[in-house]
Parts: C-alpha cells; sequence; structure tokens
C-alpha cells in the first residue's frame, strides 16, 4: 500500500485519556523520570501504563540526558558531539522512582554516548542493581547501543542481574548503513545479541525490526533467520513513522496482513514470542512478552 497524505486507517490512533492514565502523568511529574512513551507520543501509553487486572504494568525510561551522539535518519532524538556529563545520581534516584512508581515490569534505555569510556554501560549497570535491591520481583529489560561493538561492555550489562537484553537492529542488513548512523553496522548488533546470551545463557535476548523502509520480503527473513541462528528469543515488527519532515520518508504502509504473515513467519522459525503489527514498537506489552517466553 504505497500512499500519500492520509494515514491508512489502521494507523489512524486513539490519544490516551482515561483517569487512569492521568493519575499515572500526575504521579510521573513527582517522580522526575524521562519517560520514551511520553517523549514518543506512543500510542501504546495506555495499554503499557495501564497494566490492569490481567496485565502487567509497563514503561520505558530513558538515562543519560536526552541528547545522542549518534544520528540515526528514523530518530527524533536530538544529537549533540558532546552531551552534557552522566549525573552521578541518576541510577539511584531512577531506581528509586521506578521502584516507588509500582511497575511490573520496566524498560531501561538511553541514548547512545559514544563519548564515554565505556558508552555508559556501568551506568546502565548500576541502575539495574539498585533496582532489583529495593524490588527483587520487578522484570527489567535493557535496551542497549552497540557499545561501538566492545563485549566487555555488553557483558557489564548483561551480567548486571536484568531479566532481557535487547538491542536493535532496526533493519534489515542491505539498509542498514541508509537508515541507522553510520557508526552502527548490522554485524555488529547481532554480535552484541550473541554476546549477551553468551555471558549469561538464562537471559532472554530480544530485537526489531521497522518495516516499511523498502525492505524486501527476502531481507525480511533472512533478518530474522540471522536473530535465530544466534539464539534470539523474541522479536518485534512494526511500522516505520516518520517523527518529522526532516526526517526519512516512509515508502511504504505495509498492511495488517502482512505483519500477520510476519508474525506467523517468526512462530515457525523458532522465536518465543513475535509482536508483528502496525503499532508494534519495541517494547510494546514488553511484560507480556516476558510471561509467555518463560512458559514455554
Ligand atoms: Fe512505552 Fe514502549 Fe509501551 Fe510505547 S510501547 S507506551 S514506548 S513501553
Ligand atoms: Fe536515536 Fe538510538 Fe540512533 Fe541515538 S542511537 S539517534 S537514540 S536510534
Amino acid at each position: 500500500t504505497k500512499q500519500k497524505g492520509r494515514l491508512p486507517e489502521w494507523l489512524r490512533m486513539k490519544i490516551p485519556s482515561g483517569d487512569n492514565f492521568k493519575k499515572i502523568k500526575g504521579d510521573l511529574r513527582e517522580l522526575k523520570l524521562n519517560t520514551v512513551c511520553e517523549e514518543a507520543k506512543c500510542p501504546n501509553i495506555s495499554d503499557c501504563w495501564g497494566g490492569g487486572e490481567h496485565q502487567t504494568a509497563t514503561a520505558t525510561i530513558m538515562l543519560m540526558g536526552d541528547q545522542c551522539t549518534r544520528g540515526c535518519r528514523f530518530c527524533s532524538v536530538k544529537t549533540s558531539r558532546k552531551p552534557k556529563p552522566l549525573d552521578p545520581n541518576e541510577p539511584e534516584n531512577s531506581a528509586e522512582a521506578i521502584y516507588r512508581w509500582g511497575l511490573d515490569y520496566v524498560v531501561i534505555t538511553s541514548v547512545d554516548r559514544d563519548d564515554l569510556p565505556d558508552s555508559g554501560a556501568e551506568h546502565f549497570a548500576d541502575t539495574v542493581r539498585r533496582l532489583k535491591g529495593k524490588n527483587g520481583k520487578i522484570l527489567i529489560e535493557c535496551l542497549t547501543g552497540d557499545f561501538k561493538g566492545n563485549l566487555d561492555n555488553v557483558a557489564t550489562v548483561a551480567l548486571s542481574g536484568l531479566d532481557v537484553y535487547a538491542h536493535n537492529i532496526e533493519t534489515v542488513e542491505a539498509l542498514t548503513d541508509y537508515v541507522r548512523d553510520r557508526r552502527a553496522k548490522y554485524r555488529q548488533s547481532l554480535a552484541v545479541l550473541e554476546h549477551a546470551k553468551k555471558v549469561k545463557p538464562t537471559l532472554l535476548t530480544k530485537s526489531s525490526i521497522m518495516l516499511g523502509l523498502g525492505e524486501t520480503d527476502e531481507e525480511v527473513l533472512q533478518a530474522l533467520k540471522d536473530l535465530r541462528a544466534i539464539d534470539v528469543d523474541a522479536v518485534t515488527l512494526g511500522q516505520y513513522m516518520r517523527p518529522t519532515r526532516r526526517h526519512m520518508k516512509v515508502h511504504e504502509y505495509v498492511h495488517p496482513d502482512k505483519f500477520k504473515y510476519w508474525e506467523e513467519v517468526g512462530n515457525q522459525l523458532g522465536f518465543k514470542y513475535v509482536a508483528s503489527g502496525p503499532l508494534v514498537r519495541s517494547s510494546y506489552k514488553a511484560g507480556e512478552f516476558y510471561l509467555s517466553s518463560i512458559l514455554k
């Protein structure tokens, strides 16, 4: 479905509302947490934050500031060569705030900090250790960058006590140079995921692919096979949406039936969990993913 102008109806989304959502937003102000959910105006926010009786309340928290040393063509985060220094109190303050929020499952992510000696690996690990120290039951997923391919830094995070290690390949191999910052490499990203599992085999690993960038079916299939070949447990596929006119164009709005197809393919390839749909984001219903994966 190639089209200009209006979005196809499956992408027109509801604005999050409701009392529960408003209450959470109010609480969040006090906690001073920087969530990707809000920054990215994520359409799934009531689903994820709402939690409710049968669902796991999830949110995505961003550490290390709002300026990234990289500039991927799909991403709305600001780029800076020299972002502000790390706040040494951030691991403790974030851990305390997440703990008080009472989430069941949290995704902790960050901008890429190529300016730091360890790219921020210890800052991630410190946050995880402190949060697990306060609440041993909370499930933690870290969505990290590639640490410039430094596997010691990958191990620092993988061994910090987290439950899920996520790193996104974002797109197929052929489009990587065009879509991601040129320092990001497809094979390097696979090596990150492979190493996390190697140093801690009980970890679940997870990656994400955006569709609608001009990738072919063969390329998507190959990317899924590449992830399975290094024992990645979960994959999510979603539609790329252009954040502003300065970002790369959407090549195609992929039909929901096609997303369904990729979900079936993913399941046949042996992933423990596949989430595939136009509005699926890498952390979409992440808690649900965890539960379904460990039950398999
Ligand atoms: Fe937040 Fe991710 Fe859920 Fe969106 S999908 S609301 S970013 S946790
Ligand atoms: Fe955005 Fe991550 Fe790329 Fe930085 S590295 S520009 S935060 S996608």
